[in-house]
């Protein structure tokens, strides 16, 4: 386990076993392999795979559909630890926060279908299709449009920065059921749907490069016809199933965040105890030990409130009481990891930008983190006005 924190944890023993074999594989899926994905831009095929083999990948399935049944606070020790050992969760964290729509909000038949197959990893659930290119932190305004037509609904439109398209078999896809001009309150008329991947007709999609080792698509919706079945829950209420993922997404993610801050903290305390300069080791000037002990601080801080939010979200919480915890978790984690990217690119000094350190590979990594899944502004004014209750700016 990562030395970084794991001491200071009151983990149960299961914990502690299910951590231990995710340091197993990130043992044989090293610094070293993640390095070479990023250069060839690659999918962590061999790795997910090995997930799913030791039933890793899908964690939350509840026991009934043959998953372990674990909650979010357990998914986010897994997503941790991967990037506490220098890996990168991010081509496979969507499956953790997007199971939970499965398993709260559809139908008993639904559910049926996808779980034990998703249970066995004999499917994949890792794509989110909610952002668009004139809808990105205002989601309600989404123009991605479901149209029900007899038993089915066709679908057009236009969404962009949509993850893991073709390394997943399914996709939640969000789309207005009603326009935005024709509702009452903008939250109404949204709709989420269960969308097979295979063969499909009637979308396109088209990778994105981005700065790190990312499966970030494009797609291009026209006349794509989905059964009537594929609709998650209600139609028009998909907003509130939304809210709920997206909580389930921030505490997830903060805990990427802790993973890679811990990650960053090791790093620079191994290298400021051996990096000799002047006579003696780096770590011994406070301009090197405090940045990295400041950040330390944080990081216990962050730890903590993800800890809360994750436990309210497991309790069963209203959206609004956790969501307080995990919006303030996702700007604390991400903020930290940033920091503490920062810590270890001047602790390391010209090295910190040789890609053999690994340290640059992280540091772009990370960096996602303050402007996705939410930007830490719209964080704020979620804390700021719903939390507070300031007045709006929108
Ligand atoms: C690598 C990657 C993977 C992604 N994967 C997915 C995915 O799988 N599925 C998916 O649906 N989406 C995905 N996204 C999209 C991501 O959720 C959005 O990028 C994010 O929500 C921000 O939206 P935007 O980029 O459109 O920024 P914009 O909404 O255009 O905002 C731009 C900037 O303006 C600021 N801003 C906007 N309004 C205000 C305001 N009122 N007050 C203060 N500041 C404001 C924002 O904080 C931000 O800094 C991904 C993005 C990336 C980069």
């Amino acid at each position: 386990m990562g030395r970084i924190l794991s001491g200071r944890r009151n983990l149960s023993d299961e914990q502690r076993m299910m951590l231990d074999s995710v340091d197993g594989l990130m043992a044989k899926y090293d610094e070293a392999y993640w390095g070479k994905l990023d250069r060839e831009s690659a999918y962590p095929d061999e790795f997910v795979r090995a997930m799913e083999k030791q039933g890793l990948a899908a964690v939350p399935v509840p026991k009934e559909y043959g998953g372990p049944g674990l909650g979010v606070l357990d998914a986010s020790l897994i997503l941790e630890e991967i990037n506490a050992m220098g890996g990168n969760s991010q081509p496979f964290h969507g499956q953790y926060y997007l199971l939970s729509a499965i398993s709260k909000f559809a139908s008993a038949e639904m559910r049926e279908r996808y779980l034990p197959k998703i249970a066995a990893g004999e499917l994949r659930l890792q794509s989110l299709a909610l952002t668009e290119p004139e809808a990105g932190s205002e989601s309600t305004r989404i123009k991605t449009s479901a149209e029900k037509k007899g038993g089915a609904y066709v679908v057009k439109g236009h969404k962009v920065f949509i993850s893991r398209i073709e390394n997943s078999d399914l996709m939640v896809l969000v789309a207005r059921t009603t326009p935005y001009e024709k509702v009452e309150k903008k939250t109404e008329g949204i709709s989420l749907f269960l969308v097979p991947l295979e063969n499909i007709q009637g979308m396109e999609s088209h990778r994105l490069e981005m700065m790190f080792n990312s499966q970030t698509y494009e797609l291009f919706i026209d006349e794509l016809k989905i059964p009537g079945e594929s609709l998650i829950g209600e139609e028009g209420k998909g907003f509130r199933y939304l809210l709920s993922l997206l909580n389930a997404e921030r505490i997830l993610l903060s805990a990427e965040c802790i993973g890679d801050a811990r990650w960053f903290v090791e790093k620079s305390v191994e290298y400021a105890k051996q990096r000799v300069v002047f006579g003696r080791p780096i770590g011994s000037n406070q301009g090197i030990q405090f940045p990295i002990a400041e950040v330390y601080a944080k990081l216990l801080a962050a730890d903590k409130v993800r800890t809360t939010a994750a436990e309210l979200y497991d309790g069963g919480a209203e959206a609004d009481a956790v969501g307080e915890y995990a919006n303030a978790s996702k700007y604390l984690a991400s903020e930290c990891s940033w920091q503490a990217a920062n810590v270890a690119m001047d602790v390391y000094g010209g090295s910190g930008m040789a890609v053999a350190n690994h340290i640059e590979r992280k540091f772009r990594e990370t960096r996602l983190f303050r402007v996705a899944p939410i930007s830490n502004n719209l964080v704020l004014s979620y804390l700021g006005e719903r939390v507070l209750g300031l007045p709006r700016s929108f």
